[in-house]
C-alpha cells in the first residue's frame, strides 16, 4: 500500500509520515530532502537562485540517491552523505526556487517512482498524489493555517537557540517567519511545473487544532479502511 501525503511547508508532514510508516512497517520517503540536496548542490556551485537556465544546466551534474540506514533515510549527493546539511533556511529557500525547474523535477520524480515500485511507502512532498504516485491507495492533503505553521517553526527555532546556550543567539522573529512561509506557499502553489495542489481524491486533514497523535491516528484509520475495501 502506498500513501501520499502532500501539503504546504510546516504542516507537520514529515513527523506524521514517519510515524505512519513506522506503524505500518512501510518505508518513509522524504522527497523534500531530495529537492534540498539538489538545492545544496546549487549553493555549493554558486548558482544564482533567480537564474533558471543555470539551475537546469547545473542539475545535470548532480546525482542524488537514497539509502536506508537503521530505517533512516540518508540522501547522497554525488556519493557524499549530505543528510545533515539539508535542514537550514538557506537550503530550504533555494529548494523552493530550484524545485520549480522542470529538469530538476524530472530527475527526482523518476527516483521517487522507482523507490515506490518495489516496496510499500509513505511518501511526503508537494506533488506526490498528483504526479509521483497518482495511483496511491490513500492520499492525504495535510494543511494548517500559516499562523499555526509559523508558530510551530518559531517554537522549534527558539528551542534550538536555547539549547545552543549561546548568549548571542538571535531569537527568531515570528512575523518574519510567517512572511517567509507565505512566500514559500505562494511559490509552491503558483509555479508552472507540478504546483502544490490537492489531488481530487485526497482527504484533507487540517492539523491546526490537532496533536501529532490525533493526526497520525486519523491517517492510520483511513489506511485501515482503504485496506479493508481494496
Ligand atoms: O518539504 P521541504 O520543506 O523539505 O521541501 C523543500 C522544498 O522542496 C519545498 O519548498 C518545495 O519547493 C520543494 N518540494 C517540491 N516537491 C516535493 C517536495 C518538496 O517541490 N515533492
Amino acid at each position: 500500500m502506498n500513501i501520499a501525503i502532500d501539503g504546504p511547508a510546516g504542516a507537520g508532514k514529515s513527523t506524521i509520515a514517519r510515524r505512519v510508516a513506522a506503524e505500518l512497517g512501510s518505508i518513509y520517503v522524504d522527497t523534500g530532502a531530495m529537492y534540498r540536496a539538489m538545492a545544496l548542490y546549487m549553493i555549493k556551485n554558486g548558482v544564482d537562485a533567480e537564474d533558471p537556465a543555470a539551475i537546469e544546466r547545473t542539475c545535470e551534474d548532480a546525482e542524488i540517491s537514497i539509502r536506508y540506514q537503521d530505517g533512516m533515510q540518508h540522501v547522497y549527493l554525488n556519493g557524499e552523505d549530505v543528510t545533515g546539511q539539508l535542514r537550514t533556511e538557506e537550503v530550504g529557500n533555494m529548494a523552493s526556487k530550484s524545485s520549480a525547474c522542470r529538469r530538476v523535477r524530472e530527475k527526482l520524480v523518476e527516483l521517487q517512482q522507482k523507490l515506490a515500485e518495489t516496496t510499500s511507502v509513505v511518501m511526503d512532498g508537494r506533488d506526490i498524489g498528483t504526479v509521483v504516485l497518482p495511483k496511491a491507495e490513500l492520499k492525504i492533503y495535510l494543511t494548517a493555517s500559516a499562523h499555526t505553521r509559523a508558530l510551530r517553526r518559531f517554537q522549534e527555532l527558539a528551542e534550538k537557540a536555547k539549547e545552543s546556550e549561546d548568549e548571542n543567539a538571535v531569537l527568531p522573529d515570528l512575523a518574519e517567519i510567517e512572511k517567509d512561509i507565505e512566500e514559500r506557499d505562494y511559490r509552491d502553489m503558483h509555479r508552472e511545473n507540478s504546483p502544490l495542489m490537492q489531488a481530487e481524491d485526497a482527504v484533507v486533514v487540517d492539523s491546526s487544532d490537532l496533536t501529532i497523535e490525533e493526526v497520525t491516528n486519523c491517517i492510520l484509520k483511513l489506511a485501515a479502511q482503504r485496506k479493508h475495501t481494496s
